[in-house]
């Protein structure tokens, strides 16, 4: 099956977009993605997908622990840093939840420490257990054929 018939299917399915932080001792790092959902309601668990490339995985690894923040519509911009595509560095204003850095103004943000982890394939699958968690109203950042879209 052709790589790019595939990435194509999978740009069909719709989803926000979040940044996962991690912070090991001081060091904090984002990455954006949208390989996330909810698993469990009993204990509270969601799962995340990281490239084994990713500086995030080899941090993730270290500290055990992770936060995501779900992206509101006016967040484009941070999505695009986040993911590498804006090469200038930033200095960035983290907000502390849980004493976890996380994205401001999100429209969630959530912490979580590491109850499983597997190796599939070139990424690692992380089920984070939901350790705190905050809401807030605005619309989503969607994401669809490998582009931002607004939700609805
Ligand atoms: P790096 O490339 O090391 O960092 C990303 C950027 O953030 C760099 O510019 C870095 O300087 C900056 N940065 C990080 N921390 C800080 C900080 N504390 N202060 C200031 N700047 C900082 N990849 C996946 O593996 N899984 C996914 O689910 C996924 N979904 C994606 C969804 C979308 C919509 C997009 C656009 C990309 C997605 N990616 C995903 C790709 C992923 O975001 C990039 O490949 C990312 O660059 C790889 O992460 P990294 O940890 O190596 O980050």
């Amino acid at each position: 099956m052709d790589d790019r018939l595939f990435r194509t299917a999978m740009g069909k399915f719709a989803t926000g977009v979040t940044v996962i932080t991690t912070k090991v001792g001081e060091a904090v790092h984002g990455m954006t993605a949208n390989a996330f959902m909810s698993v469990s309601l009993n204990p509270k668990l969601v799962l995340i997908s990281i490239g084994e490339k990713a500086n995030m995985n080899r941090l993730i690894k270290e500290s055990g622990t992770f936060a995501v923040s779900v992206l509101n519509e006016r967040q484009q911009d941070m999505s695009a840093y986040f993911a590498g595509q804006i090469k200038e560095e930033r200095k960035i204003s983290f907000d502390t939840f849980n004493d976890m850095p996380v994205i401001p103004d999100a429209l969630v943000n959530l912490t979580c420490d590491v109850h499983q982890s597997m190796i599939a394939g070139d990424h690692t699958l992380y089920i984070g257990e939901v350790t705190d968690l905050r809401v807030q109203d605005g619309e989503p950042l969607g994401f669809f054929e490998g582009k931002y879209k607004k939700v609805i």
